[in-house]
């Protein structure tokens, strides 16, 4: 670990490059030691993993230098935008553990003021309307090795251009009909300095501004400026913007009338194996119904890991761990899925439950008999305390721990050997019941009344411990396990082949007909708890007190990892 982290609530808080471009400001006494970021989503999809990565450093790095942080949403393309994803943006947000405060912006707040801007650019020869149509204005961009060629519209008049901008907002153009354009260099090295466009018709009514525009500003005209109205001091945002700093920094220049200025900085986003991270793709994934909704367990958004049973520290704690960088990289998908086991491991009741069952029948066991065996609750954390768990003449084990005819290191339940049942009794296998098709349909032991507790008696060792459910006193529940939505490492990197096409077919398993102990009886949901032996499971929303549906939201070791070694 280098010498920049420093120990906070447990989590390791990493002085990234961004921390240490903001420590040398305040040293030299900038923005009067001001610290003010904003997280800015368009409300046009779900939030996902990558975003929780841009919360966590926008709303982290504010609360570092006691600042503040600003939540706005860039609803600057009415056509794909959508109040659903407003709601579900800001509960994400919340859910992730950071408030905004009252400062809830959309940047359709500034649209007057934007406009204006747009007027006074106008006024004094900065901007024009453009004419031409979509295709020509990108023909005459040029390449970044040839300079661009000037409009014929470039040298219009103050005049005729306020004119027709004021038409073109009184909506007497037809969308594609004309465009405002900033005036800044055709010939420029930096294409989006190229005389970029600066308002499009769009005669679509938008989500909070109804139909009173018909114009709309571009991103990249919207964005800074409103950085600069709400007092930003640093605008951070992915990679993919650096180009673009010229001319956040041009548009600030026109505008600005102190010596205050948003500082513009660059991190790479986060990409993980496995996994599409596009608001588009996951879009595809969920109207083609692929997943069962934005909320699917399988899917990277912030409301899918929720309902997996991911909380807000192990994404926190995730995107800690994956610090922040200049250079774009790839974050294997199981360092996730560590966070979310550590997390757990600390605060989850362990129970015991079956997914796989098969009937155990203990020969020599009191028929109707129950006796409560004592169970820890959490070894991690003692505190916890203990309960008890039912155990009967008849129980559940999982069908995978018992082999009639076992291999030379199979130590699990087979014919004359004995185990332990976790909590309760020795048992030795004495038979097996099959069906005419040779199912095995019940296993027969018999078990040692001097091992209560699965404490030996004589000192003799067993080989091994297995979980179990009581076949009477138990819940049946729905578990639903999750494999890895796609089965390539980079489903949208190839280059002929839809990322679709690398759908893991087996990404979820649904198993009707699990029993758990009764501890679970009233849950609610996104409960935690480990089922020993089998992983971390989550109650489900759609889970009822007749039917509890647990989801796993992973498994007590990587086993990706496993197959990768033996592979
Ligand atoms: P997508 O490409 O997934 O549709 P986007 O960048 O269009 O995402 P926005 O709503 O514009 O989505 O993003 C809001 C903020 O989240 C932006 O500052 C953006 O840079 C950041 N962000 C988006 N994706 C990632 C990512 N994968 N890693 C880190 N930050 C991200
Ligand atoms: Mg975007």
């Amino acid at each position: 670990m280098s010498e920049n982290t420093i120990e906070k609530e447990g989590v390791v808080k990493t002085n990234n490059f961004i921390h240490q471009i903001i420590d040398e400001e305040l040293k030299a006494g900038k923005n009067g030691g001001r610290v003010h970021t904003r997280f800015p989503p368009e409300p046009n999809g779900y939030l996902h993993i990558g975003h929780a990565k841009s919360i966590c450093l926008n709303f982290g790095t504010a609360q570092k230098y006691n600042g503040l942080t600003n939540l706005r949403f860039d609803d600057t393309n009415p056509s794909k935008e959508d109040t659903e994803y407003v709601e579900s943006i800001m509960e994400d947000v919340h859910w992730l553990g950071f408030d905004w405060g009252d400062r809830l912006y959309y940047a359709s707040d500034y649209f007057d003021q934007l406009f204006d801007f747009a007027v006074r650019l106008i006024q004094e020869g900065k901007a024009y309307v453009d004419d031409q149509d979509a295709e020509t204005i990108s023909a005459q961009k040029g390449t970044p090795t040839r300079p661009g060629t000037e409009s014929p519209y470039r040298n219009r008049s103050v005049e005729e251009n306020l004119d027709l901008f004021m038409r073109m907002k009184a909506g007497e153009f037809n969308e594609g009909d004309c465009v405002l354009r900033a005036k800044i260099d055709m010939t420029s090295p930096n294409m989006h300095m190229r005389d970029p466009i600066i308002y499009r018709i769009m005669k679509t009514p938008h989500h909070r501004t109804g139909d009173k525009w018909c114009i709309y500003p571009m991103y990249d005209f919207a964005h800074g400026q409103s950085d600069y109205w709400e007092g930003i001091t640093h605008s951070i945002c992915t990679l993919e913007f650096e180009v673009h700093r010229p001319l956040y920094d041009w548009f600030i220049d026109q505008l600005k009338d102190s010596d205050y200025r948003p500082r513009q900085i660059e991190f790479a986003r986060l990409n993980l194996n496995y996994t599409v991270m596009s608001k588009r793709k996951l879009l595809e994934l969920v109207k083609n119904n692929h997943v069962n909704g934005w909320d699917d367990p399988r899917m990277p958004t912030i409301c899918g890991l929720r309902r997996r049973g991911y909380t807000p520290e192990s994404i926190r704690a995730f995107a800690e761990r994956i610090g922040v960088t200049k250079t774009d990289g790839v974050i294997d998908v199981s360092l996730l899925e560590y966070s979310i086991r550590e997390d757990l491991n600390k605060r989850a009741q362990r129970v015991m439950g079956v997914i796989d069952p098969v009937k155990v029948v203990i020969t020599n066991y009191p028929e109707g008999q129950v006796e409560q065996m004592e169970a820890i609750n959490n070894p991690e954390d003692p505190a916890m305390g203990t309960r008890m768990v039912p155990f009967t003449r008849e129980i559940y084990i999982e069908r995978e721990d018992f082999m009639e005819n076992p291999p030379k290191k199979f130590f699990r339940l087979s014919p004359g050997t004995e185990v332990r049942l976790r909590y309760a009794y020795f048992v030795t296998c004495t038979d097996v019941i099959k069906d005419p098709e040779g199912h095995i349909v019940e296993i027969h032991c018999t078990y040692d009344p001097a091992s209560r507790g699965g404490n030996s008696p004589d000192g003799r060792k067993v080989k091994s411990t297995l979980h179990w459910v009581s076949a009477t006193e138990n819940v049946k529940a729905e578990v639903r396990l999750y494999d890895r939505l796609f089965n390539d490492e980079e489903p949208d990197g190839h280059k002929d082949i839809d990322f679709k096409e690398f759908l893991n077919p087996d990404s979820l398993k649904i198993l009707p007909e699990c029993y758990i102990e009764p501890f679970v009886k009233n849950v609610k949901p996104l409960d935690h708890f480990q089922f020993e032996r089998l992983g971390y499971f989550t109650v489900d929303p759609d889970s009822t007190p007749e039917k509890p549906v647990f989801n796993r939201t992973v498994q007590l070791k990587d086993n990706w990892q496993k197959i990768k070694q033996n592979g």
